[in-house]
């Protein structure tokens, strides 16, 4: 064997990959700090208290391929030239490599007291928010929780926050704040109506085209508004996981790479991108951000890594979209197929479905398909 392929990130597409490749003449190393795997679209659930943690995530190495090295450290910096990357302030040469770092959230630049801002994009996030809003419940009458961002994931943590006020017996007021003109820009105006509704008559008032000015670590400025003693979130978007990449790239506004058919990258044949870290263009549209297209692009990355050590051709990746839902505690708006609009249980059902299809062990796809015929009870799971 002579040939090293390094995997960055361990999640849906890196574990894909790893798959793919396991029968590869290559010696497959694969980086992440992370030791365990995480369902995401359920961190909300987890954050609200309203699942328990251990259904969300699972030991990465039981998940890979024996012939896999996993190295827990996180990369910094990568070299496209060079052909090497840093981790821990070491450096590690490859012969082909596959990004799949994911994404991190993107703060735009906004640092004031962050060290008390919530966000959440990893299991430890989710966690904190649970016991620090539970702290926060406890010790204020008017529960004020203010969200930075109207996308799903700033909605679907405000509702999932709001219910468990509720259950604690408090009334919470939520007020989502955005800057652009209006809230799911990608949603027809019918379908962004109905979860504008929804937020209405569940009690959450949206500012659109407003931006957060200031937190002093207790009260949100917007513009001219201020909303004092509140529980912050920031839910703004998410950028590119990997501090520094040095090399001739196109990346897309959010940081990602931009994609050749085959997802590897344009000016360098043998560096593939695949899941959130890759900007990949179908019908004239860059791809969402999605499990089911991190997962099938890592897996045809992996092959196509395959080919080339074989000096075969590499083949295309044709994205299929089973579609989406975004989930509202209570409620849900989703598309099946590109077709089919669903909407309240039924897409909750598909939803928590979903994160059991995707999860990692029987026990895991065992406990959300039973929230999926059941949905929450009334009473939250606060394990914390
Ligand atoms: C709150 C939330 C809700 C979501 N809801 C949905 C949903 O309902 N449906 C849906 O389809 N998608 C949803 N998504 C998006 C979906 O989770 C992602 O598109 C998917 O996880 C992308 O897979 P990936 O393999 O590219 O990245 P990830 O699954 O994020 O895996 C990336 C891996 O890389 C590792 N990593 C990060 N930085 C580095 C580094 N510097 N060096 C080495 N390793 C690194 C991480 O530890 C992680 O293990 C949601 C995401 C969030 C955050």
């Amino acid at each position: 064997m002579n040939s090293k392929t390094i995997i960055i990130g361990g999640g849906f597409a890196g574990r894909q990959a790893c798959r793919a490749l396991r029968n590869a003449h290559t010696e497959i190393v694969l980086f992440d700090p992370c030791s365990s795997v995480v369902m995401l679209p359920a961190l909300p659930d987890l954050a609200g208290g309203w699942l328990a943690e251990k259904l969300l995530y699972y030991p990465l190495k039981k998940l890979l391929p024996a012939n896999v090295r996993y190295i827990q450290k996180a990369v910094s910096s990568i070299d496209l030239d060079a052909r090497t990357l840093t981790a821990d302030g070491e450096l590690f040469a490859f012969g082909n490599l596959l990004i799949a770092a994911g994404s991190v959230t993107d703060f735009h630049g906004f640092d004031q007291h962050r060290e008390k801002v919530y966000h959440l994009d990893s299991l430890e996030t989710a966690l904190r928010i649970r016991a620090d809003f539970g702290a926060y419940l406890l010790k204020t009458e008017q529960p004020h929780v203010v969200m930075a961002g109207g996308g799903y994931t700033g909605l679907e943590l405000a509702l999932s926050l709001y219910y468990r006020a509720q259950t604690a017996g408090k009334s919470c007021r939520v007020t989502v704040v955005d800057p652009a003109p209006d809230i799911l820009p990608f949603l027809p105006e019918a379908k962004r109506q109905y979860i504008k509704r929804f937020l209405a008559r569940t009690g959450v008032t949206v500012f659109s085209g407003l931006r957060v000015t200031g937190f002093d670590g207790k009260n949100v400025t917007a513009a001219e508004k201020k909303f004092e003693n509140v529980f912050f979130c920031w839910a703004g978007g998410s950028t590119f996981a990997v501090p520094e990449v040095k090399g001739a790239v196109k990346r897309t506004r959010d940081g990602r790479l931009k994609v050749n058919s085959d997802l590897s990258l344009p000016e360098y044949p043998d560096i593939f991108a695949a899941g959130d870290a890759a900007a990949f263009e179908h019908n004239g549209q860059i791809l969402r951000k999605a499990i089911n297209f991190a997962w099938y692009e890592g897996k045809c990355a992996g092959k196509n890594i395959a080919h080339r050590l074989c000096g075969e051709k590499t083949k295309p990746f044709r994205p299929f979209d089973a579609g989406w839902v975004i989930p509202l505690h209570t409620d849900s708006v989703g598309q099946l197929f590109s077709l089919l609009w669903i909407k309240g249980n039924t897409g909750l059902r598909l939803h928590y479905f979903m994160c059991g299809f995707r999860n990692y062990c029987f026990t895991n796809f065992a406990g959300f398909a039973r929230l999926a015929a059941k949905l929450f009870k009334k009473e939250a799971h606060h394990d914390d």
